[in-house]
């Protein structure tokens, strides 16, 4: 990507925001959506510093010492046939073509919550000026929907009639097993999830753009932790989240997982353009070292590839650094 565009899709002060794949308009950024941003922030922080307390010591050897932090509900049979029971049930008509296209894409043992929530998954169109302005008022968070998917209900609610976005719910639809979402467990794991179902969603349906550039992107670089990228898949449709962190600290430590998984959060439930685009910066560089401790050529080298596939990428490698400014400056006052 060019670099220009990188810096300014960063620093713009965007009336855009992105969630379930494309852009809407917002609102405008406001003082008030960075205020948000900074309580969401904190929040967020002591959600992770909890669990950090509460994980025991990650040792790669002995997984089931480990607490989990995973539930899994819903257990599904192995020998179940998971494609002749999906083209049975088809569901509904919108997503016919988006369900050809991702179960020929991704692999069969992993289509089990597709599968079981098929059955009775209710799209809601929604009215983008109506319902979304409703939405807004009882909003917690500084970024509106434009898709969203309810684990407990089973349903997916639309705001604008795309595909991009209708694929991406779908994908958070694929992945839950009633309760969680994909990487997104008991409440942990959220930017983590959007960053991996996205990619998923620009990777099986093809799409130019995506949202959640930031969560996408590192996702993309934590991929190359695994021996084996169908791992970080299978432990997605799993809920299993505890896979990544086992996987993760094989080279990184369990605090460096926790701190990852909280700047994912920061980054995709409210922005602070600039303090964004620095710590987005600073975090590609720590994965950076981080796999660099695992000596092993082939991870390190797929690491660079995408890293430097960023020109800032390259120019902040050989040599300029960047500093926090202070969030509460005067100019966010
Ligand atoms: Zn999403």
């Amino acid at each position: 990507m060019d670099l220009i565009i990188q810096i300014l899709q960063e620093l713009i002060p965007a009336f855009l925001v992105a969630t379930g794949g494309v852009t809407i308009v917002s609102g405008g950024f406001t003082i008030n959506s960075i205020n948000k941003s900074l309580i969401i922030r904190e929040k967020n922080k002591h959600k992770y510093l909890k669990l950090y307390k509460r994980t025991g010591e990650v040792k790669e050897t002995q997984e089931s010492e480990i607490p989990q932090i995973i539930r899994l509900i819903f257990k599904g049979n192995n020998k179940q046939d998971y494609l002749n029971f999906i083209n049975m049930v088809k569901g509904p008509e919108e997503l016919k073509d988006i369900i050809e296209t991702f179960t020929t894409n991704v692999d069969e043992k992993n289509l089990r919550f597709c599968a079981r929530n098929l059955q009775t998954v209710k799209i809601n169109k929604k009215n983008i000026m109506k319902d979304l302005k409703d939405y807004l008022s009882n909003l917690k968070k500084p970024i509106a929907p434009i898709g969203l998917y309810h684990p407990t209900s089973n349903t997916i609610d639309l705001f604008i009639p795309s595909k991009q976005v209708l694929s991406h719910e779908f994908i958070h639809m694929c992945s839950s097993n009633g309760e969680d979402c994909g990487f997104l467990v008991r409440n942990f794991g959220y930017g983590l999830d959007e960053g991996y179902t996205e990619l998923l969603n620009k990777r099986i349906f093809k799409y130019k753009t995506y949202s959640y550039y930031k969560n996408v992107n590192i996702t993309k670089l934590l991929e190359t932790f695994f021996d084996n990228p169908k791992d970080f898949e299978k432990a997605f449709f799993n809920n299993d989240l505890d896979a990544v962190l086992i996987q993760f600290c094989k080279y990184g430590t369990k605090k460096e997982f926790f701190d990852l998984l909280e700047k994912l959060d920061n980054f995709a439930m409210g922005k602070i353009p600039i303090n964004d685009f620095i710590e987005y910066q600073k975090l590609k560089f720590k994965l950076y070292d981080i796999i660099k401790r695992s000596n092993d050529e082939n991870k390190i080298k797929n690491f660079e590839n995408i890293l430097f596939q960023s020109s800032l990428s390259k120019i902040l490698h050989n040599g300029y650094t960047l500093t926090s400014p202070h969030i509460t400056s005067k100019r966010l006052k």
